[in-house]
């Protein structure tokens, strides 16, 4: 059976500051996708959570990829979450919605997507990857070592549909172009295009014969190619067992707590900390954080789902990303603290500064 998975976020508003939205926005998102989505029989399923200040929806259908009602059903939940963020005060209400109307396909609207049609599997394993207060980047070390370093991820050695090699689509965020580049022969190739992670993204990932394993939301980066675009959250969905990465190799990936670009202001370098599904962005620093829900797809219907870093083994991890965290604070405002100047441009108040230093320049 074929069957099409779509994942769709954004941030519509949230308690407090940039923390999370509140219980009645995801009940008003909810109920939109519940009745046009699953009572019109629109969609097979859907699961919605958070990530910090992100809701996301996944939903799984039949209509593929692009599919505009599919687009149209999601939009029109971010912007009930949004009414509601509104009526309730919320901070940032509307925030992701670059658009209020709706044209034909979420992208470029605003809210980010990341979706693949698959040929079910009899057991068809996939997780939904949600991270908040960083960039589409922060994915390029997890599924680097993941596909590319048998020193993090043996599987690439004792599975042989790995150990040929899958084909990265790798995407220039300041122009918008993709590349197809494949492994093994182009591994130094990939890995110099995303040892720049606010520069080089990575869209998906497929064997080699063509079968989606991973797509990750870059298309709010795709449309408005040219200028930068700054932060955007991103999520991932990525298919595991048999001819792909195991689930515990996967998720596995996250628990180096690697720095990110983003938290506070978007304007740091911090690690990116592996939480539990529905967690409130931290309000220390705004430590950017992962989450992860597993699921067993059957006839496109999700079922029961499972959180991967719910285990006490990830409250180590955790303590771990704090720890880089502090040492990282410590720092100060001096780079590699903050980021550089390029990826602060956007910044007004530090542009504001600078102008200062910029009138007072002579040469000797
Ligand atoms: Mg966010």
């Amino acid at each position: 059976m074929k069957i099409t998975m779509t994942a769709i976020k954004a941030d519509v508003g949230s308690i407090g500051g940039h923390t999370r939205p509140s219980d009645r926005m995801m009940k008003e998102v909810g109920k939109v996708i519940e009745e046009r989505g699953i009572s019109s029989g629109l969609l097979i399923d859907r699961y919605l959570g958070y990530t910090g200040d992100d809701i996301h929806i996944l939903m799984t259908h039949t209509r593929g990829v692009g599919n505009e009602s599919v687009h149209k059903l999601a939009f029109d939940a971010f912007m009930q979450g949004t009414e509601t963020a509104k009526a309730e005060g919320m901070y940032g209400a509307g925030q992701d919605l670059l658009k209020t109307a709706f044209s034909g396909n979420v992208r470029g609207m605003g809210p980010a997507v990341a979706e693949m049609e698959i040929e079910e599997r009899p057991a068809e394993a996939v997780a939904l990857i949600t991270a908040d207060k960083t960039e589409p980047g922060a994915f390029n070390h997890p599924f680097y070592r993941l596909f590319c370093d048998p020193g993090a991820n043996t599987g690439l050695l004792l599975n042989p549909s790995l150990t040929r090699g899958v084909e990265f689509i790798i995407m220039d965020v300041e122009t918008g172009k993709t590349a197809s580049l494949r492994t093994p022969e182009e591994i130094f190739v990939i890995a110099a295009a995303l040892m720049y992670p606010g520069r080089y993204v990575i869209e998906s990932i497929r064997t080699r014969d063509g079968q989606p394993i991973v797509s990750a939301t870059t298309d709010r980066l795709h449309n408005i190619a040219g200028t930068y675009v700054g932060k955007d959250d991103p999520a991932a969905l990525i298919r595991m067992q048999k001819d792909f990465p195991a689930t515990e190799e996967a998720c596995a990936m996250f628990k180096y707590c690697h720095f990110v670009a983003g938290n506070t202001r978007g304007s740091h370098h911090m690690p990116l900390m592996p939480v539990k599904r529905n967690t409130s962005a931290s309000a220390n620093y705004c430590i950017p954080i992962v989450s992860v829900s597993l699921f067993s797809i059957k006839d496109g219907k999700l079922g029961q789902s499972v959180d991967a870093f719910e285990t006490s083994d990830w409250d180590y991890f955790r303590r771990l990303a704090v720890e880089k965290s502090e040492m990282m604070r410590a720092q100060g405002f001096i780079h590699p603290a903050t980021l550089i100047p390029d990826e602060l441009e956007y910044n007004k108040g530090y542009k504001n500064v600078m102008s200062q230093l910029e009138a007072k320049l002579r040469k000797e």
